[in-house]
């Protein structure tokens, strides 16, 4: 979450820092800032609320000279999102400059020293307390801190509790950066004669492919030729460079209106390569490099425990069905956020799973850390090559989808999904399936990519058939078995963009409870595939049909009695019924999208909300 930017080089910081906050823009958007140095030694700070476009514009009539700068683009957690509250955060003599993206836990007792020290907050942010303490501890500190910026910052993250991923500027040391992390991204691109530092690679693509990640509790001194790492308790690091592989095209809008659609007519091409070379046809088995010598141990875990937030998490609950239903294995999807803190009970041969976009989020970092230490042998599903969760697992798969910009994710939702499948087949082979089942599963699996467009060149009919509902306030969305998750992610979807409220349910819980709220004209979607519950799920529809609800059916192609019952009908191509996810998503995500538009909102920048949540 939040954007980070920070370079050191010859050429003039201001212009390259606001592109590199374009980049990151969604990964927050409610406040921006910069500040850079000039040769007087003078903190040039702009700031404003709002998208990066509001500084963009301000930094055209006012003046941000120098070549060392630091950027912010800001998803407030501590104080409003106003211009005080926006970074980069000060000190009190104005000395020093931090940008920081995560929370500082202990703030309120840093600030709490810092007052009887007679210094007093100019912000309501827990970042300004960090800036504080170290300028506190540069001016004052006494304990060799004082005039030593590099001890300062060491000093003062090694008092702080809580996450970071930051970068510092002074004053005094105007041709330097220092970078440090714990449990927020962090990585530098190594230029000719400069150094750019990003929380996300996007940021850095342009101007270098050669990049160094920082892991956590470490620190790394940057000038223009020089990149120094270290512990935050100053062990010196030798830090490999690995080379960024995100093309530019991937993170721009390519003639699309919004990165959301963009991603999700992209779909095919996308699971087309999350699929590449992976599936033997041939030998019916499934290959997954990821894995590599730890292949073989799918045939001996006992256990899946899935984990992940929001979209991810959904993923997981397909999963779920793939693994019991695939390979016979006991499994079971837990929320990161509540995992970490239920104790929850690891026996021996059981795999962790964690499913994240980013490979960042705050609260699945933490899960796979409770699972790694309670013995699991872990697995990452994550998108972002080199990202922390994809360095911690003991093995992982990645989605290869792709630079997932949009805010509500859909391609990186379908990659999850087929990684899972991929794997379940794999682990089901291990076991019990036959190699005749598998390779019609593989076959299957194939075909999707193609029968995905198929459903988007329907794009057209899924907007008109939208916007004829589009005025109501509340939908339902029902499923059962592996469309019940279905359900749950097109309720998210169209309440993160087009924020009206909206619930997924097991088709048959309706009737224990929510049920009372069908009125006339209520929007009901129900993803009803022909599969072994569409005669259960036929009966829910009846039930909603008798309290005037209007239903809105995902259907298999050639269905006519759905036809006959629905007010509205999206048909999807057959597939077998585990896949079906793959396929049925598809419209959910349509309607969310022509929903917001229709409504009048901003896709890529939904309320409140950001990409990569790193923070808990
Ligand atoms: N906790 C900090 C704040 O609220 C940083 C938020 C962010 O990551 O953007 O200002």
């Amino acid at each position: 979450m939040c954007g980070i930017v920070g370079y050191v080089g010859p050429r003039p910081a201001a212009e390259l820092l606001v592109t590199g906050l374009r980049r990151l823009e969604y990964r927050g958007y409610d406040s921006a800032g910069i500040a850079t140095l000039d040769g007087d030694r003078v903190l040039h700070r702009h700031r404003t609320v709002g998208e990066v476009d509001n500084l963009a514009r301000k930094l055209a009539a006012e003046r941000a000279p120098g070549t060392t700068g630091i950027a912010h683009t800001r998803w407030a957690t501590h104080g409003a999102p106003t211009q005080r509250n926006a970074h980069p955060h000060f000190d009190a003599s104005g000395t020093i400059a931090v940008v920081h993206n995560g929370i500082i836990e202990n703030y309120r007792s840093i600030r709490a020293f810092l007052t009887e020290q007679g210094i007093e907050p100019a912000s309501e942010t827990d970042t300004e307390a960090l800036a504080q303490l170290i300028g506190y501890l540069y001016h004052d500190g006494g304990n060799g801190e004082s005039g030593n910026l590099l001890a300062s910052v060491r000093r003062a993250l090694h008092d702080v509790r809580g996450t970071f991923g930051l970068v510092v500027i002074s004053r005094d040391h105007p041709d330097q950066l220092i970078a440090a992390r714990r449990g927020s991204p962090v990585l530098v691109g190594v230029g000719d004669g400069e150094h750019v530092v990003a929380s996300d690679g996007a940021a850095v693509i342009e101007h270098t492919r050669q990049v160094v990640y920082l892991d956590d509790n470490e620190l790394a001194l940057l000038t223009r030729d020089g990149l120094r790492a270290s512990t935050i308790d100053d062990i010196p690091l030798s830090k490999s460079v690995s080379t960024l592989e995100v093309r530019l095209q991937e993170i721009e809008l390519d003639g699309h209106r919004h990165h959301m659609s963009k991603e999700i007519h992209e779909q095919p091409a996308a699971l087309r390569n999350t699929l590449r070379g992976r599936i033997d046809q041939n030998e019916g088995t499934v290959v997954l490099g990821g894995l590599a010598d730890r292949e073989r141990e799918l045939a001996r875990y006992q256990r899946v425990i899935l984990t992940g937030c929001g979209t991810a998490w959904h993923a997981g609950l397909i999963g779920e069905y793939l693994f019991e239903e695939l390979a016979r294995v006991p499994a079971e999807v837990e929320y990161a956020s509540e995992l970490r803190y239920r104790n929850p009970v690891i026996q021996r041969n059981t795999l962790g799973i964690v499913l994240s976009q980013s490979g960042e989020t705050a609260d699945s970092v933490a899960a796979l850390r409770e699972l790694q230490l309670k013995g699991a042998t872990t697995l990452g599903i994550v998108n972002v090559v080199g990202s922390s969760i994809a360095r911690e697992t003991d093995s992982g798969v990645y989605l290869h989808v792709g630079p997932e910009i949009g805010v509500a994710s859909t391609k990186a939702f379908t990659g999850q999904v087929a990684v899972l499948a991929l794997l379940a087949i794999n682990m089901g082979r291990r076991r019990h399936l036959s190699p005749e089942r598998t390779a019609g599963l593989l076959r299957q699996l194939d075909e999707i990519p193609a029968k995905i467009e198929r459903i988007l060149a329907m794009a057209d009919a899924i907007r008109d058939l939208t916007e004829r509902y589009v005025e109501r306030e509340n939908w339902l969305y029902l499923g059962r078995g592996v469309n019940y998750p279905v359900a749950l992610e097109g309720a998210l979807k169209l309440k993160e963009i087009s924020y009206i409220h909206a619930e997924g349910l097991p088709a048959a819980e309706m009737k224990h409870g929510p049920i009372a709220l069908i009125d006339r004209g209520m929007p009901v979607v129900v993803v009803a595939p022909r599969d072994h519950t569409y005669d259960k799920v036929v009966a829910n529809i009846e039930e909603v049909k008798g309290r005037a609800g209007s239903i809105i059916a995902i259907a298999t192609e050639g269905d006519r009695h759905l036809a006959e019952l629905a007010d509205a009908i999206i048909y999807v191509p057959k597939t077998h019924p585990l896949l079906s996810p793959l396929v049925t998503t598809i419209p959910l995500q349509l309607m969310a999208y022509y929903a917001a538009l229709a409504r009048g909102h901003n896709v890529d920048r939904p309320r409140n909300l950001a990409k990569s949540v790193t923070v808990e």
